[in-house]
């Protein structure tokens, strides 16, 4: 099913003739090391940064405060509820100004009080159900593409599941997802009405957590992909997620796509593209604040999943916004060094649904 090295194409004819040449004098021609990393960074095509940015997306506020985005065209799906939320609204101090108003915190991470963080998913549910005792179903994500088959008891598990993907057919919970700069996802089938939501960072889009998902969602609902639709929400944009040589090597190993996944980002200073000898000296080689960085497209990524689990595009909605430079809407892990709340993403089935 998956391909494991990269493929490699044959040289050019002249380029043969050397290498025989080079076999006859008992040597071996280089094929690796600077030179061919230099041809290899030349593949990707290349973009400022702000021409990466994706539109902020428009918050709909509820009556209790919290600011959340709907998926545009699921209104029609009565039977559904679902929303992506952002850091407005909620009673989090940990995260930010003194006298701002508080935040929608949503993970129970180290610096926030768990009982302000219980409330703000109370005031969540309330936003989206209408009742802030609607069970919760969260997760302890770990970066796989393990899946699990939830209902509402699990609303009260003391520990959560391990895993990045959760699914149900049972009417009247939420599943939620929890996102600073990963990319959530979330999945319904509108003939068997059965829902679905996932965690994708790179290393859980590597190992396809969202087209195995859409597989179990067919061998535990019989789910078809033509019956599909598809949201991925906000998460860190091409624009800022910048990554190193593993996640290129990772994605190239993967997906024979991989390549158009990646940018070529180029600094905007314009004093540092002007005088670059002024800036040569700072960082260390292959950190050059004037060369190339390259920027992955996780929104890409896990849109091309979705294709590939045989859903249509215009079923697979794109929610927009990128967490790290939309700050003021999201929190973001990388754009905070790592001080930062968590979003949640819910989706579920209306218990009185028509
Ligand atoms: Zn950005």
């Amino acid at each position: 099913m998956r391909s494991s090295s990269t493929p490699k194409t044959r040289p050019a004819p002249d380029l043969q003739a050397l290498d025989a040449r080079f076999e006859q004098a008992g040597l071996q021609r280089n094929l690796r090391g600077n030179a061919a990393d230099i041809t290899q960074r030349m593949r990707f095509a290349r973009a400022a940064q702000l021409e990466l940015v994706p539109v902020a997306p428009v918050p709909r506020v509820a009556a209790n405060g919290v600011e959340w985005l709907p998926v545009a065209g699921w209104e029609k799906h009565g039977w559904l509820w679902h929303a992506f939320s952002t850091r407005r609204g909620g009673l989090s101090r940990a995260y930010c100004a003194g006298d701002a108003p508080g935040e929608l915190n949503l993970g129970f991470t180290a610096a926030d009080d768990p009982e302000t963080v219980a409330r703000n998913r109370r005031l969540l549910t309330e936003a989206i159900t209408g009742d802030s005792a609607t069970p919760l179903v969260a997760l302890k994500q770990i970066h796989s593409n393990k899946i699990v088959l939830a209902d509402a008891a699990d609303a009260s598990r003391e520990q959560p599941w391990k895993a990045d993907g959760q699914m149900t057919d049972e009417p009247g919970l939420l599943l939620g997802i929890q996102t600073a700069d990963c990319i959530p996802v979330l999945v319904a089938d509108r003939k068997r009405r059965a829902v679905a939501a996932f965690h994708a960072g790179w290393r859980g889009t590597v190992k396809r957590i969202v087209e195995s998902g859409v597989g179990r969602m067919r061998l535990q609902f019989g789910s078809r992909p033509e019956d599909l639709i598809a949201a991925i929400g906000p998460g860190i944009g091409p624009c800022c997620y910048a990554v190193g040589e593993d996640a290129l090597s990772e994605f190239e190993s993967q997906f024979a796509y991989a390549r158009e996944l990646f940018r070529e980002v180029y600094d905007a200073d314009p004093v540092r593209t002007k005088y670059p000898m002024l800036f040569m000296t700072q960082r260390a080689p292959g950190h050059s604040p004037i060369g190339p960085s390259l920027h992955l497209n996780l929104v890409e990524a896990n849109r091309r999943q979705l294709l590939a689990a045989g859903l249509k595009p215009r079923a697979i909605h794109l929610v927009g916004g990128c967490t790290s430079c939309q700050r003021e809407l999201f929190f973001s892990h990388r754009a905070s060094q790592g001080h930062a709340g968590r979003l949640m993403s819910v989706i579920g089935i209306r218990p009185d649904a028509p």
